[in-house]
């Protein structure tokens, strides 16, 4: 079986989320990478690297600089018959461009993959990841989306792939790229950082998410998260959300203060490794998902737990 990977890369630096999609489409089959862009050259060597790689293929054209679905698309779609399985990670840029992919290749998609069980079956979550359904492909090509934190990264060194220039398809100018707005934080990238301190509807203000769960985070060297309610009352940035219509995270050790714990916020944290709930409700939802609880106001609870942190870093 052979499968073509989308790299997802920012011009010189091939994304994270690539190395968990590795992993995956390993247990499938022979693994090509395709990374398309406008000098894309240190990417492609940064792709030839990762263990388990056999083949980097490599399109540059100024039309395939911001990775535009439109443009990506017929590339992909005139190197597919040669493959078995098409995959990207499940990352904004994979659901972005996967399913036009899926549409003109006229076959099926898996969305969101957290298991693969053998060459045709496979798992992943339906309705907001209450449940999670065991799906069949019955033939014929398959498109992949990869839940990222559900394979573990691939080693981004050890491999030594072939590179291969592929032809590339004309600019379809159906679509233009107009400007990015990118977030710049010292602080970890939400979906790789090894802590998450999340903030919920109960902090109150922007001033109070800012003035509490900054020093906690700065101590922990965590990134933020927030609920959609925190989101939505302005509390924190957008992009900042976890859960069903936010950002999937796993990490080592999620702190969730003042979140009531919905399933659409569960949704997004609770593979997380290690869960704490800090919440002044007793009853509240998100003490049936923690590990460790702390029934107590976050006004006394965080600053006390940041001065305590402060003592053990000096
Ligand atoms: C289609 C759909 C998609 C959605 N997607 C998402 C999503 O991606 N992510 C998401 O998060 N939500 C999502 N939601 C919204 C979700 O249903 C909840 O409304 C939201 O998660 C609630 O956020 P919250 O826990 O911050 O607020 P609340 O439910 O209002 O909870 C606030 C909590 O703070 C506690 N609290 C208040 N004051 C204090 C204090 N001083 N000290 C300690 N604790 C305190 C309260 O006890 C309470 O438990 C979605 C909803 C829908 C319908």
């Amino acid at each position: 079986m052979t499968v073509l990977i989308i790299a997802e890369h920012q011009h010189q630096e091939l994304s994270p989320a690539t190395l968990n999609a590795v992993t995956a489409a390993c247990q499938l089959g022979d693994v090509d990478i395709l990374v398309a862009g406008e000098e894309v050259t240190n990417v492609v060597q940064q792709a030839r690297e990762i263990t388990g790689v056999k083949r980097v293929l490599q399109a540059e054209a100024a039309h395939y600089a911001h990775a535009l679905a439109e443009e990506l698309t017929p590339l992909v779609l005139s190197l597919a018959a040669d493959y078995d399985y098409i995959v990207a990670a499940a990352t904004a840029a994979g659901k972005n461009v996967m399913p036009r992919i899926a549409a003109l290749l006229d076959c099926a998609q898996i969305s969101d993959v957290t298991q693969i069980v053998d060459q045709h079956t496979f798992v992943h979550p339906i309705y907001a990841g209450n449940a999670f359904q065991t799906v069949k492909n019955l033939g014929g090509k398959l498109v992949l989306t990869i839940r990222t934190t559900a394979f573990d990264a691939a080693p981004a060194q050890g491999g030594n792939a072939d590179v291969m220039i592929v032809a590339t398809t004309p600019a379809q100018q159906l679509s233009r790229f107009i400007s990015r707005e990118l977030t710049q934080s010292e602080r970890p990238e939400l979906t790789e950082a090894r802590v998450v301190v999340s903030g919920g509807r109960g902090l109150g203000s922007a001033e109070q998410f800012n003035a509490v769960l900054l020093p906690l985070a700065e101590q922990l060297q965590a990134a933020v998260g927030a609920s959609r309610a925190a989101v939505d009352a302005g509390y924190a940035p957008n992009d900042y959300q976890v859960g069903q219509t936010g950002k999937i995270v796993a990490p080592q050790l999620y702190i969730a203060v003042a979140i009531s714990g919905a399933i659409q916020h569960l949704a997004g944290m609770k593979d997380s490794q290690t869960i704490v709930a800090i919440n002044k409700d007793p009853d509240a939802p998100i003490f049936n998902v923690a590990d460790y609880g702390l029934v107590a106001d976050l006004n006394t609870a965080i600053p006390q737990l940041v001065a305590e942190l402060q003592k053990i870093a000096h």
